[in-house]
């Protein structure tokens, strides 16, 4: 420490925050300073003995004695945060088929008829997708079927779980599946398989059946809400309610109805939701079915506000895209979303098994193929080595680029920690991997969510912070005041 200066800064990025500044350390870590405050840490003229000065030396941003040891705790913070770097990838995506029967106006997969097999995955390619999954040194494989509707390919997707299961016995790893399907085709044989598999489902619920059927229809044209109603219950019944997740996609039908949304959730059985966005990609882009990033926003804000007070009032329900958010913000643990870390997911956390054995490093990837770009494309299991694939050029460079730390504006961002990059949507919405944070979408969203739950976090409401402990620990509200009182 150089003597004159009677403490030595850490490392830390800082934002004005309406009247305060926002100050975050490298593991995640904030404090909101007065402007005088701010302006006295960075003159040396904070007293050493102030509170002031003792919550910075906590949060490891200053320190006035030996550094060794406030380095080392640091490191250990951020070796926890980046912690999911150590396994690599451990989420695999099977496109067991381009086949559906919904076409749904947004459909990002754009879908094929269903009668066209030949867009369906074969049982050579699949042994070869099985045995490249288990290459992975990742101590957890989850395999989730996508599709198209992974259901009219039911049969590979039993020989997937199968086979898969069999190599686990030699390699012990933690083994998951998910089928993400519409539900149209499930019925009583299918269900007691993937009882009996321990297979999770999850579905597609946009809301009540008028927004609902805005969007999902079968191929001839009608809703699909009736349908996915009864199938829910049905599959809750026979799996738990736990085993039963659904995802809903935000559209210019439903973005102004989100309370309704919410309701449908809660009447079909569902303790949270996922409000995301759409991503332009497939049919999405040609339906015009967006709206821009402050409609989202503000809709987004009072659906939050919605969702808090139905807590508050003894509902138990949970908002995912705000849960991932603060949990980086208020404890020192990685949440495992690949949507939203640095380096990014792809290819790394999360890998994408085409029906031809084409493998993309995520499935905005595989969507942007379909589109005929196959900027993405990382082998193909019948013809590349492991090695090949996930240590090739196309992998190495989606990592490199999309390192919030070096890419402009983020490097100086104070939210970095708990935000991400996503070179494919850089891309394809940019032309550039690294993308332009002003004119980016991606940013402006993130930007405006975790302000706002920054500023809920800062007013420091009780109520409110309970909410937010009770989703990040997923206890009741009670069990949480529980805990404050000791
Ligand atoms: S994307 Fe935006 S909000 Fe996220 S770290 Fe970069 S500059 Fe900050």
């Amino acid at each position: 420490m150089q003597s004159e200066k009677p403490y030595l800064l850490f490392p830390y990025r800082f934002m004005r925050f309406n009247e305060d500044v926002l100050l975050v350390n490298e593991a995640g870590e904030f404090i909101f300073l007065s402007e005088d405050d701010f302006a006295r840490l960075l003159s040396y003229q904070l007293e050493t003995n102030s509170e002031t000065f003792l919550n910075l030396k906590s949060k490891h941003i200053v320190t006035n004695s030996d550094p060794t040891l406030p380095i080392y705790l640091l490191a250990t913070k951020y070796r926890t945060k980046k912690s999911f770097l150590n396994d690599f990838t451990a989420l695999h995506i099977f496109i067991v088929t381009l086949r559906c029967n919904q076409k749904c106006r947004y459909c990002q997969a754009s879908s094929e008829d269903e009668t066209k097999t030949e867009f369906d995955m074969d049982l050579y390619t699949a042994k070869k997708c099985v045995d490249m999954v288990f290459k992975s040194p990742s101590p957890t494989i989850k395999i989730e079927f996508q599709g198209g509707e992974p259901l009219l390919n039911f049969e590979i997707v039993k020989y997937i779980v199968q086979y898969s299961e069999k190599l686990n016995k030699i390699h012990h790893k933690r083994l998951e599946f998910v089928i993400c399907t519409n539900l149209l085709a499930i019925d009583e044989q299918i269900l007691r398989y993937l009882e009996g598999h321990n297979i999770w489902i999850s579905t597609s619920l946009d809301g009540p059946k008028d927004i609902h059927d805005a969007n999902r229809i079968t191929r001839k044209g009608s809703g699909t809400y009736d349908i996915i109603s009864k199938n829910i219950k049905l599959a809750k019944e026979k799996l738990g309610n736990h085993r039963v997740d659904a995802l809903m996609v935000t559209t210019k039908n439903n973005v102004s109805q989100l309370n309704k949304v919410i309701d449908e959730y809660l009447k079909q059985g569902f303790c949270s939701i996922f409000i995301r966005t759409l991503h332009p990609f497939g049919r999405a882009t040609k339906e015009k079915l967006g709206y821009d990033v402050e409609t989202f926003f503000e809709n987004y804000k009072k659906a939050l506000t919605y969702i808090i007070q139905l807590n508050l009032d003894g509902v138990t329900i949970s908002e995912q895209y705000a849960t991932i958010i603060l949990t980086k913000i208020l404890t020192p643990f990685p949440v495992g979303f690949v949507d939203l870390q640095s380096p990014a997911g792809t290819g790394i956390g999360c890998a994408v098994y085409g029906f031809n054995g084409d493998v993309f490093v995520s499935d905005e990837a595989r969507m942007l193929a379909k589109m005929g770009d196959h900027r993405f494309l990382m082998g193909n299991v019948r013809r590349n080595s492991y090695e090949e694939i996930f240590k090739g050029t196309v992998t190495q460079e989606a990592i490199e680029n999309s390192c919030v730390e070096s890419l402009p504006q983020c490097s100086e961002c104070a939210f970095q920690v708990y935000c991400g990059a996503d070179p494919v949507r850089n891309y394809y919405g940019q032309n550039d991997l690294i993308g332009h944070r002003p004119t980016s979408e991606f940013h402006q969203l993130n930007f405006l969510v975790i302000r706002h739950l920054m500023e809920l976090i800062k007013e420091n409401n009780q109520d409110i912070m309970n909410v937010f402990w009770s989703w990040i620990t997923n206890r009741s509200i009670d069990e949480i005041k529980g805990l404050n009182r000791g």
